[in-house]
């Protein structure tokens, strides 16, 4: 079996690395011997992205934290609104989004072209993502991000020991800046503007769906248009291999304050403006071409949500027990919105794919404190080293010895201080290099 990647164009053949377009610019697709794929063989195994490995890259060594595999369950609201609705919930995925499906074919298959490192421009959870899957790959992650970013995916980051740069107002700009990056590096840049390879892993989204419902139609938050596009491939393989003889419609929703993709679909005007789904902050989508064709091949449509709209949609889950991010809220206005427009028919299965927990989504523009006292006395370390008493004397606050010294262990425990040298009875502290990271995405 395994995966074939040949220029349709040119013939030239493509393997550790699979740009999406060819050096002769025509596009790439990745494909598989389709006539070997035996489903039957898929029920007997453990569910979960690699479940599906006939249609997946072959790979040395599978780097995997048990991605995949989410819960699908009805919606409560299926009987409000008449029509058979199902969630799809991504934000069980071990970094709690669906880029966990990318990350582990990407790293897993990438391994061997990877000494220095990977590396990945996102805007947020690919870059997570990748900062837990490098770690456990025993490899340095290099995430390439915007300066507006939600602070739960930076802390994630920062946690898994990612080196972070901050780059660009929106990851429009990180996907060429990290190309160069990796080039020089030697890092493998599993970006999937740069790098198709991952979308791979992320296409097992439709092959979970088809097993557990055969959806007529699939509700998808769309950003850059990867995950769009990937369950678009998931579902022409699914018929490709007689599984199914219908794609289910797809659905792009969009934000009405950047909305690039959906525009196009609905032959609209485009705006291009800061939203508060962040992760569906995406400019200038490089798929973007890919994205909308899925959606006029398969017979769908798109919706635009409007930012007022973004907390019903996140209360409307919450009932269903499910806290997710804005970026994935977006499915229940549009749900609603299709539904009172009379889209569906009464026996339609309709599947909203909730893509990323609102855990890792905190965003504000003011400064983020991990707790007041801790973060002052990071920026004092910041300025130079100094020992215990003397940061209790810097700080100037009510507060005993006592209290500033047990901060001062925690923030050793916690890897972000460490103690530099002693002078008599003095013992100095200055940041770690984690410290250091901290701080400077902290405070800006
Ligand atoms: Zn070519």
């Amino acid at each position: 079996m395994g995966m074939k990647v040949i220029c349709p164009s040119c013939g030239r053949s493509y393997s550790s690395f699979v740009p999406p377009r060819c050096s002769c610019g025509a596009e790439l697709e990745i494909s598989y011997d389709y006539s070997a794929v035996d489903v039957s063989a898929w029920k007997k195994r453990e569910k979960g992205v690699w479940r599906y490995r006939e249609l997946l890259p072959d790979v040395k060594r599978v780097i995997t934290l048990k991605e995949g595999g989410t819960p699908l369950f009805k919606a409560k609201l299926s009987d409000e609104l008449n029509l058979n609705v199902f969630i799809k919930d991504e934000t069980r995925n071990p970094t709690g989004s669906f880029r966990d499906r990318l990350v582990t074919v990407a790293v897993s298959y990438g391994l061997p072209y990877a000494e220095n490192g990977f590396a990945v421009a996102s805007n947020g959870n690919a870059a997570a993502s990748l900062s837990a899957y490098a770690a456990r790959a025993g490899k340095e992650a290099f995430v390439v991000v915007p300066k507006k970013i939600d602070r739960g995916k930076l802390i994630q980051m920062i946690a898994f020991g990612a080196k972070i740069i901050r780059y660009g107002d929106s990851v429009d700009e990180g996907i060429a800046y990290v190309r160069d990056l990796a080039g020089l590096n030697g890092f493998y840049d599993i970006t999937p503007e740069n790098n198709i390879i991952g979308l791979e892993g992320q296409k097992t989204i439709a092959f979970e769906l088809w097993e557990e419902l055969n959806p007529t139609h699939v509700i998808i938050p769309t950003g850059s248009g990867s995950n769009l596009y990937s369950i678009y491939k998931g579902f022409k393989e699914l018929l490709e291999i007689g599984a199914v003889d219908e794609m289910p419609r797809l659905i792009a929703v969009q934000p009405e304050r950047c909305s690039p993709i959906a525009s196009e679909i609905l032959g609209k005007k485009a705006r291009k403006e800061i939203t508060k789904a962040l992760g569906l902050y995406v400019k200038d989508p490089v798929s973007k071409e890919k994205a909308v064709r899925a959606v006029k091949e398969s017979g769908g449509t798109a919706v635009l949500v409007g930012e007022d709209e973004l907390d019903f949609g996140e209360r409307v889950l919450v009932n269903e027990g499910i806290f997710a991010e804005y970026s994935s809220a977006v499915v229940i206005p549009a749900l609603f919105r299709l539904s009172e427009e009379g889209y569906f028919e009464k026996d339609d299965r309709v599947a909203l794919i909730v893509t990323s927990s609102g855990l890792k989504a905190y965003y504000r523009e003011e400064k983020f404190s991990i707790g007041g006292t801790k973060l002052e006395i990071l920026k004092l370390l910041g300025e130079g080293e100094r020992y215990g008493y003397e940061i209790w004397e810097n700080l100037e606050k009510p507060m005993n010895y006592q209290a500033v010294y047990q901060h001062i262990k925690e923030l050793e425990s916690l890897g972000l201080i460490e103690k530099s040298r002693r002078k008599g009875k003095r013992l100095y502290y200055r940041l770690t290099e984690k410290g250091k990271r901290l701080l400077e995405n902290f405070s800006e």
